[in-house]
Parts: structure tokens; C-alpha cells; sequence
């Protein structure tokens, strides 16, 4: 009779409270953790992007909603917002951006006010000065879906920025939030929930494919990072784009590197002109990989500059 009672509550209980499942946001969302979630990103054949669009967390507290990133377009953007009200009445109370680039970083007028974006020292100067204004208004002619989910569109650079480190504390979680400096976009944070043991990475590394790297990005900067977040001990790691993961992303894209270097150092020793470098260097363990093709001869420049900066791994 008991049994049967307390079986009769707890159906009941489901009935009148349904647990969230992931499910219920949509086909974009997938459950890290409880009360973490994040809009996946869609695979190349599913993007109209080269590489993988942009993840975008959801981290759920008792205190109000914190978000990482904020949507790979205004489509996502509006994604995200629809099922952060379902996972909480509460608001949005930060956005952690974890790059300035506009995949991760255009969605914050939805949220903001009230929320507050934060991310390293320089991020707003650089988002002012690289804003398109007319991008918008070229984005809507896309679709009208992309047109009406961009009304009222504006840029929104952090309003708050930190040195090395920053800790967040909203309701029961712990949030660490690391300078990754300039080793992907101009100001790039990482966000560590040391509890939870989540990392959400930003995009210093991908995982089996191959990323531009800037002229103010330097590859013993980038392999540094990466060896820091790994030695956090991470269970899952979030990166900025690409499926979910562990630390072996740091181990592909680190492996990568030092390989790169390694192989144009070589080169460099042999005499060979960076122009020659371009021609002859071979990394068949990588050429299959996506953006490998397109990428590798501002890969090369990037190690070329390295190893002429005095950089010997
Ligand atoms: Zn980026």
C-alpha cells in the first residue's frame, strides 16, 4: 500500500513537474551535466560554414542563468534565449564570451541589459574597431527568418574585463574564468567549473581539423594555454567549436603543432626560403583533416615565425 502510494506521488510529481531533458530545447541542445547544457554545434554538412559552427553553454543556478557565448548567428542567439526560459524563470545574469569574433559574440543585445558580458582586457576596444556596421543588414538578406531573428540588432561589447583570472560566484557554482590571451581572437577567455569539472575551452584547439592562426597569435602561447587547461584535469571539455570532449582534443592540436614546428625547424635548418617551406612540407598524418588544405600555408607562416622569434620546442 505504501509502495504503491509513494509510486502514485512520484508519477505525480513527473506529471506536475516534468524533469527537463535536453529533448525538450530542441534538436540543437545536448545535456553536459545537470543544469549544464549547450547549443551543439552542427557539423560542417550541416553549416554553411567551412568549419563547424559555434557552441554556445547554458549553466543553470540558483541565482539566475550565466551563458557562455552567445550564438553562432542571431537564429542561434534567439535559440538559446527560448530555451533558457524553459530551463529557468530566472534571468540571464552574465555572458561569459569566450573570443570577440562575431560567431561567438553578436548574440549579447538579446540578454543584455540585464546581463552583463564579460571577458578579457581589450575585448570591447577590438569588437568596436573590427564592427562591420553594414553586416547585419547584408545577413538579412539571407532568409527572412535570419531577417526577423536580427531586428534590433546592436553591438554589445563586455561591460566588464579581467587581467589573468576572474572567479564568479552565482548561487551554488563556482566559476573560474582564465585569460587565454591572444591565441585565437584578440581577448579570449576560458570558463572552468572546478566543481562540476567542466571546461568550456574557447578555441585555442579544435579537435581533427586544422584552424587559421592570426599574425598576433603565437604557437608557443597557444601550446602554453593548452598544457594549462589540460593540467586542470578537465572531464569534459567544451571547445568554441566541435563536439564536446576531453583533454585528448589538447593532445590532437598540441601534437599538431609541435609536429608543424618540428618539421618547418627542420627546413628552416636545411636553408630552405619560407616560400620553399610552403612547397616542399609534407604532414601526411594531418592532410586529411578539415581545413588542413586551405589552412597549412598560414600554419607554416605562424611556425616560420615562431622559430624566427627564438621559439625551440
Ligand atoms: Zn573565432
Amino acid at each position: 500500500m505504501n509502495i504503491r502510494l509513494s509510486l502514485t506521488a512520484l508519477l505525480f510529481a513527473f506529471l506536475v513537474v516534468p524533469p527537463i531533458v535536453a529533448q525538450d530545447l530542441g534538436p540543437h541542445f545536448r545535456k553536459i551535466k545537470d543544469g549544464i547544457y549547450i547549443q551543439t554545434s552542427r557539423p560542417v554538412s550541416e553549416s554553411t560554414e567551412r568549419q563547424a559552427t559555434s557552441n554556445g553553454g547554458i549553466i543553470v543556478t540558483s541565482e539566475g542563468i550565466v551563458l557562455v557565448d552567445s550564438g553562432q548567428t542571431a537564429i542561434d542567439s534567439r535559440e538559446i534565449a527560448e530555451a533558457a526560459k524553459k530551463l529557468s524563470p530566472l534571468p540571464v545574469r552574465f555572458i561569459i564570451n569566450t573570443e570577440t569574433h562575431q560567431d561567438h559574440s553578436y548574440g549579447h543585445w538579446l540578454f543584455s541589459p540585464p546581463a552583463v558580458v564579460i571577458n578579457t582586457e581589450g575585448a570591447g576596444k577590438e569588437m568596436r574597431e573590427s564592427f562591420n556596421p553594414n553586416r547585419a543588414a547584408e545577413q538579412s538578406r539571407q532568409s527572412p527568418q535570419m531577417a526577423e531573428a536580427l531586428k534590433d540588432f546592436r553591438l554589445v561589447p563586455p561591460q566588464l574585463e579581467f587581467g589573468d583570472k576572474l572567479t564568479l560566484h552565482v548561487g551554488e557554482r563556482t566559476l573560474e574564468l582564465l585569460n587565454l590571451g591572444t591565441t585565437h581572437s584578440l581577448a579570449n577567455a576560458a570558463v572552468w567549473l572546478p566543481n562540476e569539472r567542466v571546461l568550456f575551452a574557447a578555441s585555442v584547439a579544435v579537435e581533427n581539423q586544422i584552424n587559421t592562426i592570426r599574425p598576433h597569435t603565437n604557437i608557443p602561447d597557444m601550446l602554453a594555454m593548452m598544457k594549462m587547461m589540460k593540467a586542470l584535469n578537465p572531464e569534459v571539455v567544451i571547445p568554441g567549436h566541435g563536439a564536446p570532449t576531453t583533454t585528448k582534443m589538447f593532445d590532437f592540436y598540441s601534437g599538431y603543432l609541435e609536429t608543424l614546428v618540428d618539421r618547418v625547424g627542420k627546413l628552416m635548418r636545411d636553408g630552405k626560403s619560407l616560400d620553399q617551406i610552403k612547397q616542399e612540407l609534407r604532414m601526411p598524418e594531418y592532410e586529411n583533416f578539415i581545413g588542413y588544405k586551405e589552412r597549412i600555408a598560414n600554419n607554416i607562416e605562424a611556425a616560420h615565425r615562431a622559430i624566427q622569434g627564438g621559439y625551440r620546442p
